[in-house]
């Protein structure tokens, strides 16, 4: 029996695990304190992760894994580097580390010469007011290991909220870029096996409410053939630097001049839920196959995908009754609470406007005042 070794405990496990059992797989997750486990609760065995733990000791407890992967960006480096000496792990925590830290992420991009927001590192309040003057209003301030879904940073469009920012003078450093006017967002999924074999999944078009993703829709419309080729080699050209085994994801600001590159997720990620649909290979198998060392899946699609990330408070028996034939809801478990991504739904359809449709009207469903 193979057995996969999740670190974390959250949907993207969950989902994982689900995709694996078709394949046969076992699974076992590594969750820290306190962290919430039910997505993944009746799924495998369930390891709580103490700080004084060795790589053997997490190792052994997990039941001995074939591999461990990630369903995270924030994890424990130094555990991630002692397991390796035990059985593979995938991603590498090189790469691991480089998505999970702004600054090396914006390293990575110099590195190998690709297009992302101009920024300055600040390491003072008075270092972001300099960034600002350099760069010119509005500015972007973020935290460079904390945050997600828009949360630990700042928006800052004028004088006055620059003085706001320096006056409360949060300790610590931050990523200090441009903001960008784009025009769309879109990201790009991908896979990529030990073998160097990359399967990229078609660009898709993500809309966030307040930061937080709420929905998508692949393949993204108006992508000249420049611009798809450039997300393509983008991504090529990073899982390559990084050595990458597994599903990645890199988010990207379409603007007037081009292509920017937000940020890298090392994992699967919110954006290609839709692959679950079943007209291609999920990225939740395409990731399995990659870690196992199995040939990846097709990452093509004839129709089009979308998919409603379900934030908050919702009543399933009313979704599930006004759900089309085209489309499936996943509900992950969890306890619910404001904004929280309790689950999602995935459509498809013949064309894009059938989709956007759809997607409407499932938002009005589950978001009858307007906003999540
Ligand atoms: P995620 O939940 O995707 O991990 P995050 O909290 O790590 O998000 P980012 O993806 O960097 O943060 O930013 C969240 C959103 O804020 C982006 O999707 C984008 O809409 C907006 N944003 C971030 N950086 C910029 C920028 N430089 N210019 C304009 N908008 C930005
Ligand atoms: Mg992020
Ligand atoms: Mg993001």
């Amino acid at each position: 029996m193979t057995r996969v070794g999740i670190i974390g405990g959250g949907q993207l496990a969950r989902m994982m695990a689900l995709a694996g059992w078709n394949m046969g797989l076992q699974f076992s997750f590594l969750a820290s304190e306190g962290e919430s486990t039910r997505c993944v609760e009746g799924l495998g065995n369930i390891v709580v992760l103490s700080p004084d733990h060795t790589p053997e000791q997490v190792y052994t407890a997990m039941g001995e894994p074939d591999v461990i992967t990630v369903e995270r960006e924030r994890v424990d480096l130094d555990l991630l580097r002692g397991l390796t000496g035990l059985c593979a792990v995938h991603p590498n925590p090189d790469a691991v580390e480089a998505c999970g830290d702004r600054f090396k992420e914006k390293q990575l991009l110099d590195s190998v010469q690709l297009p992302s927001a101009p920024y300055r590192i600040a390491a003072s309040a008075q270092q972001v007011a300099d960034a600002a003057r350099t760069l010119g209003l509005p500015i972007v301030v973020k935290n460079p290991t904390e945050g997600y879904d828009g949360k630990q940073q700042w928006h800052i469009y004028t004088d006055e909220q620059l003085r706001a920012f320096t006056e409360e003078n949060p300790p610590g450093q931050w990523l200090v870029e441009s903001r960008i006017a784009f025009d769309r967002e879109v990201s790009m999924v991908a896979v990529r096996s030990a073998n160097g074999d990359t399967a990229i999944y078609p660009p898709t078009e993500n809309r966030h409410h307040n930061g937080i993703l709420l929905s998508s829709i692949a393949p993204a419309a108006n992508m000249s053939a420049s611009l798809l080729g450039n997300c393509e080699d983008y991504i090529r050209t990073l899982l390559g630097a990084m050595n990458y085994v597994g599903v990645a994801a890199m988010e990207c600001f379409v603007t007037a001049q081009g292509l920017l590159i937000n940020e890298l997720a090392p994992r699967v990620h919110n954006s290609g839920h839709w692959t679950m649909l079943g007209e291609t290979t999920s990225q939740f198998e395409n990731h399995l196959r990659a870690i196992l060392g199995m040939t990846l899946g097709s990452t093509q699609v004839i129709r089009c995908h979308g998919m409603l990330n379900i934030l908050g408070e919702y009543d399933r028996e009313d979704v599930l009754h006004q759900l089309s034939a085209d489309a499936a809801l996943h509900d992950y478990n969890k306890t619910p609470a404001p904004l929280r991504k309790r689950g999602h739904i995935n459509v498809a359809g013949e064309n894009r406007e059938s989709v956007e449709n759809e997607l409407t009207r499932l938002q009005q469903i589950l978001y009858p005042g307007g906003d999540p």
